[in-house]
Protein backbone atom coordinates (compact mmCIF):
# COMPACT_ATOMS: atom_id res chain seq x y z
CA UNK A 1 0.00 0.00 0.00
CA UNK A 2 1.05 3.51 -0.81
CA UNK A 3 2.56 5.66 2.00
CA UNK A 4 -0.36 7.75 2.99
CA UNK A 5 1.20 11.34 2.69
CA UNK A 6 -1.16 13.36 4.18
CA UNK A 7 -0.63 12.01 7.91
CA UNK A 8 1.33 14.63 10.34
CA UNK A 9 5.38 13.97 9.61
CA UNK A 10 7.02 12.29 12.85
CA UNK A 11 9.47 14.72 14.45
CA UNK A 12 12.41 11.99 14.62
CA UNK A 13 12.52 12.24 10.18
CA UNK A 14 13.41 16.06 10.54
CA UNK A 15 17.04 16.72 10.22
CA UNK A 16 19.39 18.49 12.73
CA UNK A 17 22.06 21.06 12.80
CA UNK A 18 24.59 17.83 12.87
CA UNK A 19 22.74 16.52 9.67
CA UNK A 20 22.77 19.62 8.06
CA UNK A 21 26.67 20.41 8.52
CA UNK A 22 27.31 16.48 7.01
CA UNK A 23 25.53 16.73 4.08
CA UNK A 24 27.08 20.28 3.35
CA UNK A 25 30.37 19.07 3.96
CA UNK A 26 30.02 15.71 1.62
CA UNK A 27 28.16 18.31 -1.36
CA UNK A 28 31.65 20.47 -0.62
CA UNK A 29 33.72 17.41 -1.34
CA UNK A 30 31.68 16.32 -4.16
CA UNK A 31 31.93 19.92 -5.50
CA UNK A 32 35.84 19.41 -4.93
CA UNK A 33 36.48 16.13 -6.92
CA UNK A 34 34.08 17.53 -9.93
CA UNK A 35 33.89 21.39 -9.94
CA UNK A 36 32.63 21.16 -13.61
CA UNK A 37 29.87 18.73 -14.41
CA UNK A 38 29.55 17.49 -18.21
CA UNK A 39 26.88 19.16 -20.68
CA UNK A 40 25.60 15.18 -20.40
CA UNK A 41 25.38 14.86 -16.15
CA UNK A 42 23.25 18.33 -16.25
CA UNK A 43 21.18 17.34 -18.59
CA UNK A 44 20.63 13.69 -16.43
CA UNK A 45 20.03 15.96 -13.20
CA UNK A 46 17.13 17.76 -14.87
CA UNK A 47 15.55 14.65 -16.13
CA UNK A 48 16.12 13.40 -12.62
CA UNK A 49 14.32 16.23 -11.53
CA UNK A 50 11.33 15.53 -14.10
CA UNK A 51 10.90 11.82 -13.35
CA UNK A 52 10.73 12.69 -10.00
CA UNK A 53 8.09 15.64 -10.48
CA UNK A 54 6.26 13.30 -12.91
CA UNK A 55 5.95 10.18 -11.15
CA UNK A 56 5.13 11.78 -7.38
CA UNK A 57 2.76 14.05 -8.62
CA UNK A 58 -0.38 12.69 -6.88
CA UNK A 59 1.60 12.65 -3.75
CA UNK A 60 2.82 16.57 -4.10
CA UNK A 61 -0.82 16.70 -4.79
CA UNK A 62 -2.14 15.01 -1.77
CA UNK A 63 0.35 16.52 0.54
CA UNK A 64 0.25 19.87 -0.34
CA UNK A 65 -3.96 20.10 -0.17
CA UNK A 66 -3.48 18.32 3.34
CA UNK A 67 -0.76 20.83 4.39
CA UNK A 68 -3.04 23.76 3.14
CA UNK A 69 -6.37 22.27 4.69
CA UNK A 70 -7.73 22.30 1.09
CA UNK A 71 -5.30 23.16 -1.95
CA UNK A 72 -7.56 23.17 -5.52
CA UNK A 73 -6.30 20.30 -7.29
CA UNK A 74 -6.16 22.21 -10.66
CA UNK A 75 -4.25 25.24 -8.97
CA UNK A 76 -1.31 22.70 -7.67
CA UNK A 77 -1.20 21.11 -11.65
CA UNK A 78 -1.37 24.43 -13.09
CA UNK A 79 1.13 26.01 -10.54
CA UNK A 80 3.67 24.04 -9.23
CA UNK A 81 3.38 21.18 -11.44
CA UNK A 82 3.39 22.44 -14.97
CA UNK A 83 5.80 25.26 -14.16
CA UNK A 84 8.03 23.49 -13.08
CA UNK A 85 8.05 21.04 -15.79
CA UNK A 86 8.21 23.91 -18.12
CA UNK A 87 11.35 25.58 -17.01
CA UNK A 88 12.88 22.31 -16.93
CA UNK A 89 12.47 21.48 -20.50
CA UNK A 90 13.21 25.35 -21.45
CA UNK A 91 16.32 24.38 -19.30
CA UNK A 92 17.39 21.28 -21.10
CA UNK A 93 16.69 22.94 -24.98
CA UNK A 94 19.05 25.87 -23.90
CA UNK A 95 21.93 24.12 -21.45
CA UNK A 96 24.02 24.00 -24.67
CA UNK A 97 23.65 27.83 -25.31
CA UNK A 98 24.05 28.82 -21.41
CA UNK A 99 27.06 26.31 -20.97
CA UNK A 100 29.15 28.14 -24.29
CA UNK A 101 31.68 30.73 -23.76
CA UNK A 102 30.55 34.38 -24.29
CA UNK A 103 32.58 35.87 -26.71
CA UNK A 104 33.71 39.80 -25.99
CA UNK A 105 35.38 42.24 -28.38
CA UNK A 106 38.91 43.11 -27.43
CA UNK A 107 39.62 46.73 -27.74
CA UNK A 108 42.24 47.17 -30.77
CA UNK A 109 45.12 47.91 -29.10
CA UNK A 110 44.69 44.84 -27.25
CA UNK A 111 44.57 42.52 -30.09
CA UNK A 112 45.52 39.89 -31.35
CA UNK A 113 44.27 38.70 -28.05
CA UNK A 114 40.93 37.37 -27.37
CA UNK A 115 38.28 37.61 -24.65
CA UNK A 116 35.70 35.56 -23.12
CA UNK A 117 33.21 35.10 -20.39
CA UNK A 118 33.28 31.46 -19.15
CA UNK A 119 29.92 30.43 -17.01
CA UNK A 120 31.70 27.92 -14.28
CA UNK A 121 29.49 26.34 -11.16
CA UNK A 122 29.81 28.05 -8.06
CA UNK A 123 29.85 24.73 -6.12
CA UNK A 124 27.33 24.35 -3.51
CA UNK A 125 23.68 26.36 -3.34
CA UNK A 126 21.41 26.95 -0.50
CA UNK A 127 17.78 27.32 -1.31
CA UNK A 128 15.24 28.12 1.00
CA UNK A 129 11.54 27.87 -0.15
CA UNK A 130 8.27 29.42 1.55
CA UNK A 131 5.13 27.05 2.18
CA UNK A 132 2.32 28.87 -0.59
CA UNK A 133 3.85 27.22 -3.43
CA UNK A 134 6.12 24.71 -2.26
CA UNK A 135 6.94 22.35 -4.73
CA UNK A 136 7.15 24.88 -7.61
CA UNK A 137 9.85 27.93 -5.29
CA UNK A 138 11.87 24.57 -4.25
CA UNK A 139 12.40 23.18 -7.62
CA UNK A 140 12.58 25.96 -9.90
CA UNK A 141 15.82 27.21 -8.55
CA UNK A 142 17.01 24.00 -7.89
CA UNK A 143 16.51 23.08 -11.82
CA UNK A 144 18.52 26.29 -12.63
CA UNK A 145 21.39 25.86 -10.18
CA UNK A 146 21.66 22.43 -10.95
CA UNK A 147 22.09 23.16 -14.79
CA UNK A 148 24.58 25.87 -13.82
CA UNK A 149 26.50 22.72 -12.45
CA UNK A 150 26.05 23.15 -9.26
CA UNK A 151 25.48 20.88 -5.61
CA UNK A 152 22.01 21.70 -4.23
CA UNK A 153 20.43 21.69 -0.76
CA UNK A 154 16.75 22.59 -0.63
CA UNK A 155 15.64 24.22 3.16
CA UNK A 156 11.50 24.15 2.69
CA UNK A 157 8.85 25.95 5.25
CA UNK A 158 7.88 24.06 8.23
CA UNK A 159 4.50 25.53 7.55
CA UNK A 160 3.94 22.45 4.71
CA UNK A 161 5.44 19.92 6.74
CA UNK A 162 4.06 16.78 4.66
CA UNK A 163 5.20 18.59 1.52
CA UNK A 164 8.71 18.68 2.97
CA UNK A 165 8.97 15.06 3.75
CA UNK A 166 7.16 13.87 0.15
CA UNK A 167 10.21 15.96 -1.13
CA UNK A 168 12.56 14.80 0.94
CA UNK A 169 12.17 11.32 -0.17
CA UNK A 170 11.13 12.08 -3.54
CA UNK A 171 14.69 13.59 -4.47
CA UNK A 172 16.61 11.33 -1.99
CA UNK A 173 15.58 7.98 -4.36
CA UNK A 174 16.51 10.34 -7.51
CA UNK A 175 19.72 11.48 -5.93
CA UNK A 176 22.67 11.33 -4.53
CA UNK A 177 23.20 13.44 -1.04
CA UNK A 178 26.12 14.55 -2.37
CA UNK A 179 24.22 16.19 -5.64
CA UNK A 180 21.24 17.06 -4.14
CA UNK A 181 19.39 16.78 -1.20
CA UNK A 182 16.25 18.49 0.82
CA UNK A 183 17.15 19.45 4.48
CA UNK A 184 13.83 19.65 6.71
CA UNK A 185 13.31 20.56 9.88
CA UNK A 186 11.88 23.78 11.67
CA UNK A 187 12.83 27.78 12.23
CA UNK A 188 16.56 26.37 14.40
CA UNK A 189 17.54 24.25 11.23
CA UNK A 190 16.64 27.45 9.15
CA UNK A 191 18.80 30.02 11.10
CA UNK A 192 21.57 27.04 11.04
CA UNK A 193 20.66 26.85 7.20
CA UNK A 194 21.61 30.93 6.84
CA UNK A 195 24.61 30.37 8.38
CA UNK A 196 25.89 27.65 6.25
CA UNK A 197 28.65 29.20 3.98
CA UNK A 198 27.30 28.22 0.58
CA UNK A 199 28.79 29.55 -2.48
CA UNK A 200 25.51 31.06 -3.14
CA UNK A 201 22.13 31.72 -1.44
CA UNK A 202 18.24 31.76 -2.92
CA UNK A 203 16.30 32.69 -0.29
CA UNK A 204 11.97 32.93 -1.08
CA UNK A 205 10.11 34.65 1.26
CA UNK A 206 9.02 37.41 3.22
CA UNK A 207 11.34 40.71 3.19
CA UNK A 208 11.70 40.65 7.56
CA UNK A 209 12.94 37.69 7.32
CA UNK A 210 15.08 38.08 3.79
CA UNK A 211 16.43 41.13 5.51
CA UNK A 212 17.87 38.80 8.16
CA UNK A 213 18.70 36.00 5.85
CA UNK A 214 20.86 38.36 3.80
CA UNK A 215 22.50 39.47 7.53
CA UNK A 216 23.34 35.84 8.50
CA UNK A 217 24.62 35.37 4.60
CA UNK A 218 26.95 38.27 4.65
CA UNK A 219 28.80 36.76 8.07
CA UNK A 220 30.16 34.69 5.58
CA UNK A 221 29.96 37.14 2.23
CA UNK A 222 27.91 34.44 0.43
CA UNK A 223 25.66 35.95 -2.38
CA UNK A 224 22.33 36.34 -1.59
CA UNK A 225 18.95 36.32 -4.55
CA UNK A 226 16.43 37.65 -2.41
CA UNK A 227 12.80 36.59 -3.89
CA UNK A 228 10.54 38.39 -2.05
CA UNK A 229 7.13 40.22 -1.32
CA UNK A 230 5.17 43.04 -0.71
CA UNK A 231 2.23 45.24 -1.92
CA UNK A 232 1.81 44.97 -5.69
CA UNK A 233 -0.79 47.65 -7.90
CA UNK A 234 -3.36 46.77 -10.16
CA UNK A 235 -3.94 50.09 -12.15
CA UNK A 236 -6.86 50.00 -14.16
CA UNK A 237 -6.45 52.74 -16.68
CA UNK A 238 -9.58 55.35 -18.04
CA UNK A 239 -8.96 53.37 -21.38
CA UNK A 240 -9.29 49.97 -19.67
CA UNK A 241 -12.29 47.34 -20.57
CA UNK A 242 -13.53 47.21 -16.83
CA UNK A 243 -15.03 44.40 -16.79
CA UNK A 244 -11.89 42.15 -18.31
CA UNK A 245 -9.54 43.96 -16.07
CA UNK A 246 -11.50 42.76 -13.27
CA UNK A 247 -11.46 39.38 -14.78
CA UNK A 248 -7.76 38.95 -14.57
CA UNK A 249 -7.76 40.79 -11.24
CA UNK A 250 -10.20 38.67 -9.66
CA UNK A 251 -8.38 35.65 -11.28
CA UNK A 252 -4.70 36.79 -10.02
CA UNK A 253 -6.67 37.64 -6.80
CA UNK A 254 -8.06 34.02 -5.83
CA UNK A 255 -5.59 31.85 -7.35
CA UNK A 256 -4.30 29.61 -4.13
CA UNK A 257 -7.02 32.40 -2.11
CA UNK A 258 -4.33 35.12 -2.69
CA UNK A 259 -1.57 33.67 -1.20
CA UNK A 260 0.70 34.32 -4.11
CA UNK A 261 3.92 37.00 -3.90
CA UNK A 262 2.18 38.66 -7.15
CA UNK A 263 -1.11 38.78 -6.63
CA UNK A 264 -2.40 42.30 -6.95
CA UNK A 265 -2.40 43.67 -3.17
CA UNK A 266 -4.65 46.67 -4.40
CA UNK A 267 -6.18 47.93 -7.21
CA UNK A 268 -6.11 51.67 -8.24
CA UNK A 269 -9.31 53.12 -10.17
CA UNK A 270 -10.64 56.27 -11.61
CA UNK A 271 -12.75 57.77 -8.56
CA UNK A 272 -15.90 57.99 -11.08
CA UNK A 273 -16.13 54.25 -11.60
CA UNK A 274 -15.07 52.83 -7.73
CA UNK A 275 -18.40 51.11 -6.99
CA UNK A 276 -18.53 49.92 -10.67
CA UNK A 277 -14.75 48.24 -10.18
CA UNK A 278 -16.02 46.80 -6.94
CA UNK A 279 -18.82 45.55 -8.34
CA UNK A 280 -17.25 44.38 -11.66
CA UNK A 281 -14.67 42.28 -9.38
CA UNK A 282 -17.19 40.92 -6.98
CA UNK A 283 -18.97 39.14 -10.19
CA UNK A 284 -15.91 37.98 -11.82
CA UNK A 285 -15.77 36.32 -8.63
CA UNK A 286 -18.95 34.59 -8.20
CA UNK A 287 -18.57 33.63 -11.51
CA UNK A 288 -15.24 32.13 -11.14
CA UNK A 289 -16.55 30.27 -7.69
CA UNK A 290 -20.16 30.37 -7.30
CA UNK A 291 -20.13 28.44 -4.06
CA UNK A 292 -16.67 30.03 -2.65
CA UNK A 293 -16.62 28.66 0.91
CA UNK A 294 -17.27 25.17 0.29
CA UNK A 295 -15.76 24.34 -3.59
CA UNK A 296 -12.96 22.10 -2.96
CA UNK A 297 -11.61 24.37 -6.71
CA UNK A 298 -10.77 27.39 -3.91
CA UNK A 299 -7.97 27.25 -1.96
CA UNK A 300 -7.68 27.80 1.98
CA UNK A 301 -6.15 29.39 3.92
CA UNK A 302 -2.62 28.06 4.73
CA UNK A 303 -2.84 28.37 8.86
CA UNK A 304 -5.24 29.41 11.59
CA UNK A 305 -2.84 32.13 12.43
CA UNK A 306 -2.65 33.67 8.66
CA UNK A 307 -6.45 33.44 8.96
CA UNK A 308 -6.84 35.17 12.03
CA UNK A 309 -4.41 38.24 10.75
CA UNK A 310 -6.49 38.22 7.53
CA UNK A 311 -9.73 38.93 9.32
CA UNK A 312 -7.93 41.25 11.48
CA UNK A 313 -6.78 42.78 8.92
CA UNK A 314 -10.70 43.45 7.52
CA UNK A 315 -11.77 43.92 10.93
CA UNK A 316 -9.89 47.05 11.56
CA UNK A 317 -10.02 48.44 7.96
CA UNK A 318 -14.11 48.52 8.44
CA UNK A 319 -13.87 49.88 11.76
CA UNK A 320 -12.08 52.61 10.96
CA UNK A 321 -14.96 53.35 8.09
CA UNK A 322 -13.21 51.28 5.10
CA UNK A 323 -16.90 49.50 2.88
CA UNK A 324 -16.18 46.07 3.27
CA UNK A 325 -18.09 43.76 0.73
CA UNK A 326 -17.83 39.95 1.51
CA UNK A 327 -17.83 37.39 -1.54
CA UNK A 328 -19.77 34.17 -0.62
CA UNK A 329 -20.45 33.83 2.91
CA UNK A 330 -17.58 34.20 5.99
CA UNK A 331 -17.52 31.38 8.49
CA UNK A 332 -14.41 31.24 10.49
CA UNK A 333 -15.23 28.04 11.80
CA UNK A 334 -14.72 26.78 8.72
CA UNK A 335 -12.74 23.50 9.23
CA UNK A 336 -10.89 24.42 5.92
CA UNK A 337 -10.27 27.92 6.76
CA UNK A 338 -11.76 28.82 3.45
CA UNK A 339 -12.12 32.54 3.54
CA UNK A 340 -14.07 34.84 1.06
CA UNK A 341 -12.64 37.34 -1.08
CA UNK A 342 -13.18 40.25 0.53
CA UNK A 343 -13.24 44.01 -1.36
CA UNK A 344 -12.35 46.80 1.06
CA UNK A 345 -13.01 49.69 -0.39
CA UNK A 346 -11.06 53.22 0.06
CA UNK A 347 -9.99 52.85 4.18
CA UNK A 348 -7.61 55.62 5.32
CA UNK A 349 -4.38 55.69 5.45
CA UNK A 350 -3.76 54.47 8.86
CA UNK A 351 -5.60 50.77 8.04
CA UNK A 352 -2.60 48.53 8.56
CA UNK A 353 -4.20 46.46 5.46
CA UNK A 354 -2.40 50.20 3.56
CA UNK A 355 0.64 49.32 4.61
CA UNK A 356 1.12 45.30 5.13
CA UNK A 357 1.40 42.65 2.27
CA UNK A 358 -2.09 41.35 2.45
CA UNK A 359 -1.22 38.10 0.92
CA UNK A 360 -4.92 36.20 1.68
CA UNK A 361 -8.15 37.02 -0.53
CA UNK A 362 -8.67 40.63 0.73
CA UNK A 363 -8.54 43.13 -1.89
CA UNK A 364 -8.11 46.75 -1.66
CA UNK A 365 -9.76 49.08 -4.26
CA UNK A 366 -8.95 52.87 -4.38
CA UNK A 367 -9.97 55.79 -5.96
CA UNK A 368 -7.65 58.01 -7.43
CA UNK A 369 -8.45 61.09 -9.46
CA UNK A 370 -5.30 60.93 -11.91
CA UNK A 371 -2.80 59.04 -13.31
CA UNK A 372 -0.23 61.23 -12.13
CA UNK A 373 -2.07 60.00 -8.45
CA UNK A 374 -1.51 56.63 -9.11
CA UNK A 375 2.02 56.78 -9.92
CA UNK A 376 2.69 59.30 -6.69
CA UNK A 377 1.13 56.46 -4.32
CA UNK A 378 2.97 53.90 -6.03
CA UNK A 379 5.95 55.78 -5.67
CA UNK A 380 5.14 56.78 -2.01
CA UNK A 381 5.98 53.28 -0.85
CA UNK A 382 8.32 50.39 -0.90
CA UNK A 383 8.80 49.03 -4.91
CA UNK A 384 6.66 46.11 -5.22
CA UNK A 385 7.07 42.94 -6.96
CA UNK A 386 4.63 43.26 -9.85
CA UNK A 387 2.68 45.77 -11.02
CA UNK A 388 -0.45 45.18 -13.27
CA UNK A 389 -1.65 47.57 -15.86
CA UNK A 390 -4.82 47.78 -17.81
CA UNK A 391 -6.16 49.76 -20.64
CA UNK A 392 -5.47 50.84 -24.17
CA UNK A 393 -3.57 54.25 -24.57
CA UNK A 394 0.02 53.10 -25.19
CA UNK A 395 0.98 56.63 -24.06
CA UNK A 396 -0.23 56.32 -20.75
CA UNK A 397 0.92 52.91 -20.01
CA UNK A 398 4.35 53.96 -21.60
CA UNK A 399 4.27 57.03 -18.93
CA UNK A 400 3.29 54.92 -15.98
CA UNK A 401 6.19 51.84 -16.40
CA UNK A 402 8.72 54.54 -16.77
CA UNK A 403 7.41 56.25 -14.12
CA UNK A 404 7.25 53.50 -11.35
CA UNK A 405 9.90 50.37 -10.72
CA UNK A 406 8.62 47.14 -9.99
CA UNK A 407 9.84 43.63 -10.10
CA UNK A 408 7.77 42.59 -13.19
CA UNK A 409 4.72 43.83 -14.86
CA UNK A 410 1.61 42.19 -16.91
CA UNK A 411 -0.16 44.39 -19.14
CA UNK A 412 -3.87 43.77 -19.52
CA UNK A 413 -3.08 40.75 -16.86
CA UNK A 414 -1.74 39.92 -14.09
CA UNK A 415 0.69 37.43 -12.88
CA UNK A 416 1.54 36.45 -16.24
CA UNK A 417 5.26 37.62 -16.61
CA UNK A 418 6.38 35.16 -13.81
CA UNK A 419 5.71 31.94 -15.79
CA UNK A 420 7.26 33.00 -19.11
CA UNK A 421 10.15 31.59 -18.63
CA UNK A 422 12.31 33.59 -20.65
CA UNK A 423 11.70 36.39 -18.58
CA UNK A 424 13.95 36.81 -15.47
CA UNK A 425 11.85 36.49 -12.72
CA UNK A 426 13.00 39.15 -8.97
CA UNK A 427 11.91 42.42 -6.90
CA UNK A 428 13.43 45.46 -6.86
CA UNK A 429 14.54 47.36 -4.17
CA UNK A 430 12.47 45.76 -0.13
CA UNK A 431 10.64 43.39 -3.02
CA UNK A 432 14.21 41.38 -3.90
CA UNK A 433 17.38 41.37 -5.11
CA UNK A 434 18.70 39.27 -8.24
CA UNK A 435 16.71 37.22 -10.33
CA UNK A 436 15.98 33.85 -11.34
CA UNK A 437 13.97 32.04 -14.67
CA UNK A 438 15.56 30.74 -17.63
CA UNK A 439 18.92 32.03 -18.54
CA UNK A 440 19.08 34.65 -15.49
CA UNK A 441 18.93 31.46 -13.57
CA UNK A 442 21.56 29.93 -14.97
CA UNK A 443 23.50 33.34 -14.97
CA UNK A 444 22.82 33.57 -11.44
CA UNK A 445 23.85 30.18 -10.42
CA UNK A 446 26.70 30.31 -12.24
CA UNK A 447 30.55 32.21 -12.31
CA UNK A 448 30.59 34.57 -15.30
CA UNK A 449 34.13 33.91 -15.26
CA UNK A 450 36.14 36.66 -17.44
CA UNK A 451 39.14 35.10 -19.38
CA UNK A 452 41.48 37.16 -20.92
CA UNK A 453 43.51 34.71 -23.81
CA UNK A 454 46.92 36.61 -24.79
CA UNK A 455 48.18 36.52 -28.05
CA UNK A 456 51.69 35.34 -29.26
CA UNK A 457 51.72 38.35 -30.93
CA UNK A 458 51.29 40.57 -28.11
CA UNK A 459 52.74 43.95 -27.97
CA UNK A 460 52.02 45.05 -24.42
CA UNK A 461 56.27 44.11 -23.62
CA UNK A 462 56.49 47.51 -25.64
CA UNK A 463 55.24 49.35 -21.97
CA UNK A 464 57.13 47.45 -19.81
CA UNK A 465 60.22 49.17 -17.60
CA UNK A 466 62.79 50.40 -18.46
CA UNK A 467 60.64 53.33 -19.54
CA UNK A 468 62.67 54.83 -22.60
CA UNK A 469 61.76 57.26 -25.60
CA UNK A 470 60.46 54.22 -27.17
CA UNK A 471 57.83 53.76 -24.24
CA UNK A 472 56.17 57.44 -25.05
CA UNK A 473 56.19 56.53 -28.61
CA UNK A 474 54.30 53.26 -28.51
CA UNK A 475 52.01 55.25 -25.58
CA UNK A 476 51.20 57.89 -27.84
CA UNK A 477 50.14 55.58 -30.70
CA UNK A 478 48.23 53.81 -28.78
CA UNK A 479 46.54 56.92 -26.67
CA UNK A 480 45.74 57.71 -30.76
CA UNK A 481 44.12 54.73 -31.66
CA UNK A 482 41.86 54.16 -28.22
P1 LIG B 1 8.78 33.53 5.51
O1 LIG B 1 9.72 34.64 5.27
O2 LIG B 1 8.06 33.48 6.83
O3 LIG B 1 9.53 32.12 5.39
C1 LIG B 1 10.26 31.75 4.22
C2 LIG B 1 11.23 30.63 4.55
O4 LIG B 1 12.17 31.10 5.52
C3 LIG B 1 10.61 29.38 5.16
O5 LIG B 1 11.27 28.24 4.63
C4 LIG B 1 10.91 29.49 6.63
O6 LIG B 1 11.03 28.23 7.21
C5 LIG B 1 12.25 30.17 6.59
N1 LIG B 1 12.57 30.94 7.81
C6 LIG B 1 11.73 31.54 8.67
N2 LIG B 1 12.41 32.19 9.63
C7 LIG B 1 13.72 32.01 9.34
C8 LIG B 1 14.92 32.46 9.95
N3 LIG B 1 14.92 33.24 11.03
N4 LIG B 1 16.08 32.09 9.36
C9 LIG B 1 16.10 31.34 8.25
N5 LIG B 1 15.00 30.89 7.64
C10 LIG B 1 13.83 31.22 8.18
O7 LIG B 1 7.77 33.56 4.31
P2 LIG B 1 6.49 32.68 4.08
O8 LIG B 1 5.44 33.08 5.06
O9 LIG B 1 6.86 31.24 3.99
O10 LIG B 1 6.07 33.16 2.60
C11 LIG B 1 5.33 34.30 2.39
C12 LIG B 1 6.18 35.45 1.91
O11 LIG B 1 6.99 35.05 0.84
C13 LIG B 1 5.35 36.61 1.37
O12 LIG B 1 5.90 37.83 1.79
C14 LIG B 1 5.48 36.46 -0.14
O13 LIG B 1 5.29 37.64 -0.86
C15 LIG B 1 6.87 35.95 -0.25
N6 LIG B 1 7.05 35.21 -1.50
C16 LIG B 1 7.86 35.71 -2.46
C17 LIG B 1 8.00 35.03 -3.66
C18 LIG B 1 8.90 35.52 -4.76
O14 LIG B 1 9.19 34.73 -5.64
N7 LIG B 1 9.34 36.75 -4.76
C19 LIG B 1 7.33 33.83 -3.85
C20 LIG B 1 6.51 33.36 -2.85
C21 LIG B 1 6.38 34.04 -1.66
Amino acid sequence: MAADTTRPVEPEKLHTIADLDRIFSLQKKAYRNSPYPSYEQRIASIDKLIAMTESNEEKFIDAISADFGNRARHETIIAEIVVTLSGATLAKKNLKKWMRARGVPTPVHMLPAKSKIEPQPLGVVGIISPWNYPLQLALAPAIAALAAGNRVMIKPSELTPRLSEVLREAIAEQFDESDCAVITGGVETGQAFTETPFDHLLFTGSTAIGTRVAQAAAKNLTPVTLELGGKSPAIIDESADLEKAADSIAYGKLLNAGQTCVAPDYVLTPANQLEQTADAIAKSARTMFPEMDTTADYTSIISDRHFARLKELANEARDLGAKIVEVGSANALHPQRKMPLTLVIDPPAEAAIMQEEIFGPLLLVLPVKSRNEAIEHINDRDRPLALYWYGDDDTARDEVLQKTTSGGVTVNDALWHVAQENLPFGGVGKSGIGAYHGAAGFETFSHMKPVFYQSKFASGGLMRPPYTAKTDKVLSFVRKIL
